[in-house]
């Protein structure tokens, strides 16, 4: 049996390998290293793929974060609500710039906020929501795009752990997670569903406005050549990037695929298992499972993972602490237990194994591993 490894870019580097070498020989050939034509290229592909007006492509996710909240032209002291169950990228854009960050509990029930808890937070100075589809699975946006048309707020997406998610509308619609807010955002970090080979993201929106603004600001703030129109950032997609992704946008839909069939056969198997709830899953979206994250009860989390550890199986904790109580964030003022739920789920959590080359011997080991520590 291979090493199981969370995220095994190895096996997917050997499949992809005459593609991937002949893609970056091409660029390296070329030595159009910055704006080379593989990123407007990988921009239109994705945008078709997406199906979405204009795809910005960035040099992080945590930019693309950093560049929607500057496009919208907010004022310091407004308030921005997002989710203390994430990581830590979707609220430190919200400090760095000077916004004040409202954080709110996930659902339980689902990993993210719901339309409910943001309406509960919501002030005079609510100005945007960053809702996180966390771990391959969208929040409810129906509800909280319904919730900011009623309170003029902007939304923005943070689709970092869903690309290619499906979120189901009410009427029969479907879109895809990141293109339903004002502006979605991604990063192609090598472990994410959609990764490059090193650094990478991208912006989605429907609106001409904010993307020729977003286009700006990830460029200086230019416009036209050497004239500023906006304080911007430099923010690029490298063409090395753009090249490598090209390739695997072809198979996104088929590795997504694969990590739902390896999901499918954890869940048979840890359904009902006294001490495991699976993850949940919501009506209004299909899941890619970026993540596979268990809640262990009954206080076993940490021994599980390390039993699993001593059978050299991975197994990760997404997130170990609440962010409001990291240092960083102390100043924010929340109390200790100010977020029962997000407590909870920290300590709770397990991410097991989890990409498109898990193999059927390996899927069984782990799954063998996991029921065993349960039965002793
Ligand atoms: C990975 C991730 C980001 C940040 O992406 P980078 O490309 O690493 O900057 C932001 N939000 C979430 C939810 C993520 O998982």
């Amino acid at each position: 049996m291979r090493e199981i490894q969370m995220v095994d870019l190895g096996a997917q580097y050997k499949k992809l390998k005459p593609e991937i070498d002949a893609a970056m020989g091409s660029v390296l050939e070329s030595t159009a290293f910055i704006k080379g034509p593989e990123v407007g290229l990988f921009e239109n592909e994705l945008k078709q793929y997406m199906g979405v007006r204009h795809v910005i492509a960035c040099a992080n996710g945590t930019d693309a974060l950093q560049l929607a909240l500057m496009a919208l032209g907010l004022k310091p002291g407004d308030e921005i609500i997002t989710t203390n169950f994430t990581f830590i990228a979707s609220v430190e854009v919200v400090a760095l710039l000077g916004y004040k960050l409202v954080l709110v509990d996930p659902d339980p029930g689902s990993f993210n906020i719901s339309a409910e808890a943001v309406r509960k937070a919501l002030t005079p100075k609510t100005r945007a929501v960053i809702p996180v589809h966390l771990f391959g699975q969208c929040a409810d946006m129906e509800g909280i795009m319904k919730l900011a048309a009623e309170h003029d707020l902007f939304v923005i997406e943070d689709a970092a752990q869903a690309t290619g998610t499906d979120y189901f509308f009410s009427d029969g619609s479907t879109r895809k997670a990141g293109t339903i807010g004002h502006i979605g955002t991604t990063s192609f970090f090598p472990s994410k569903n959609l990764g490059c080979y090193g650094d990478g993201g991208a912006l989605y929106t429907n609106d001409d406005r904010l993307a020729a603004k977003l286009r700006s600001i990830a460029n200086h703030g230019m416009k036209v050549r050497y004239h500023y129109s906006d304080i911007g950032i430099n923010s690029r997609l490298d063409t090395i990037q753009a090249a490598v992704l090209r390739v695997k946008l072809k198979y996104l839909d088929s590795f997504n695929e694969a990590r739902g069939r390896a999901a499918a056969r954890y869940n048979e198997a840890f359904s009902g298992v006294h001490g495991i709830i699976v993850p949940p899953r919501m009506s209004w979206s299909s899941h890619i499972f970026h993540q596979y994250t268990l809640r262990i009860t009954g206080g076993r989390r940490d021994s599980l993972k390390a039993y699993l550890e001593e059978r050299k199986i991975p197994a990760m904790i997404y997130y170990p602490g609440p962010l409001h109580m990291q240092e960083a964030y102390r100043f924010l003022g929340y109390a200790a237990g100010s977020f029962p739920v997000t407590s909870q789920l920290c300590s709770e959590v397990l991410s097991l194994p989890m990409h498109p080359d898990l193999e059927q011997d390996q899927a069984d080991y782990i799954i063998r591993s996991v029921l065993c520590f349960f039965e002793d």
